[in-house]
């Protein structure tokens, strides 16, 4: 049996729980995931300081992946801090519609969002230079959109779709331009994938009106920021989704991958048994897809999703199961599709 050593970051509130899920299932798969713990919660960061960054980072940069749930942001923000420390530069989302969950959106979504992770107007809070108006410096550098472009058709590769790479090059022709033009040096090594580039507020429309159209797309931070939250609105819901991030080496390879739920600690809720763990599994299948586990991470994924669907969730989501029955019932039905695959 294949063995896997994963960082796992427990944080605040439910994380505890969300943890115990993801123990549950990976109890039923075909391989073996060797947790090793890192407690970044607030109360053990206002106990060690500092040091336990410096532990996590190192434990991180010795086995390359890590799986962390929900911290609470005091003074430092523990997501900033890991992206600094662990030179984060590209985000993954992927964004699909979950049947059952209610939206206002008719047509059926299903798009990963690779973002730089770094620059654009985010590094620079601006300046006020007179009463009446304020700059900011916006900044796009080669090496993140190109390990952006490249992660993006590396998945595209394996997912046997396409990339569309979006920005606005016709108007932001120095910064954007740059992005575009990192993207084709990556492109040409990829002659197998179909790519087009499209302007980023087109792309928003496109998205709306043809989703079918769109797969993988790469493309500057803020951008990436603004159309994930939004494609989150589509699919209804900003809280069932979970997000990757990823620090590369020299050559471009990834370094070190963390993935984790996209949503907050959920205080009211912590410790009764009533948590959604759909988030922090759809992290768990995201990482097993990553290491190459496919008939795992494909069960995991499609087994939460007939679940919700068939209304066999937790209260959030209609339905009317506990963390651990609804966890148990995931685990149930990943074992039959393995065992049938
Ligand atoms: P944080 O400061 O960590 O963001 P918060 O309570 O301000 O915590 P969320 O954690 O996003 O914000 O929670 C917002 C609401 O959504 C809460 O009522 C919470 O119970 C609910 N919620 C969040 N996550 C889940 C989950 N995984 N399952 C069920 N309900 C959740």
């Amino acid at each position: 049996m294949k063995t896997y050593s994963v960082v796992e970051i427990l944080g605040d509130g439910i994380s505890a729980e969300l943890s115990q899920s993801v123990h549950a299932i990976c109890a039923v798969l075909p391989c073996r995931i060797e947790f090793v713990p890192v407690d970044l919660s607030l109360e053990s960061r206002q106990r060690q300081g500092g040091v336990v960054y410096d532990s996590c980072v190192q434990a991180m940069q010795r086995l390359g992946l890590a799986i962390k749930y929900p911290t609470t942001t005091s003074e430092e923000s523990p997501n900033q801090v890991l992206r600094d420390r662990c030179d984060f530069s590209v985000i993954h989302r992927p964004v699909a519609t979950i049947p059952g969950i209610e939206n206002n959106f008719k047509k059926t979504i299903d798009i990963e969002v690779i973002r730089v992770a770094t620059g654009g107007t985010y590094d620079d809070p601006g300046m006020r230079i007179c009463d009446e108006a304020a700059v900011s410096i916006r900044k796009i550098e080669k090496t993140p959109s190109r390990h952006a472009a490249r992660f993006a058709f590396e998945l595209a590769q394996r997912r046997g779709t396409h990339v569309v790479s979006t920005s606005k090059w016709t108007i932001q022709r120095a910064t954007d331009g740059l992005f575009e033009e990192a993207v084709d040096e990556i492109r040409a090594q990829f002659p197998a994938i179909a790519h087009r580039r499209e302007l980023f507020d087109s792309l928003l429309a496109g998205i709306i009106m043809k989703p079918e159209r769109y797969s993988v797309i790469v493309t500057p931070n803020e951008y990436g920021d603004f159309l994930s939250d939004s494609a989150c609105g589509l699919i209804g819901s900003i809280g069932l989704g979970d997000s990757a991030s990823y620090g590369f080496d020299g050559t471009g390879r990834v370094r070190i991958a963390m993935f984790d739920p996209a949503g907050g600690t959920a205080p009211d809720i912590a410790g009764r048994d009533l948590c959604n763990p759909t988030a922090a599994l759809l992290a768990l299948a995201n990482l097993l897809g990553f290491v190459g586990e496919t008939a795992s991470s494909n069960a995991l994924r499609q087994a939460l999703l007939c679940s919700i669907g068939e209304r066999q969730c937790t209260r959030d989501v209609g339905g009317s199961l506990s963390t651990s029955a609804f966890t148990a019932s995931i685990a149930e039905r990943v074992r039959g599709a393995l065992q049938r695959h």
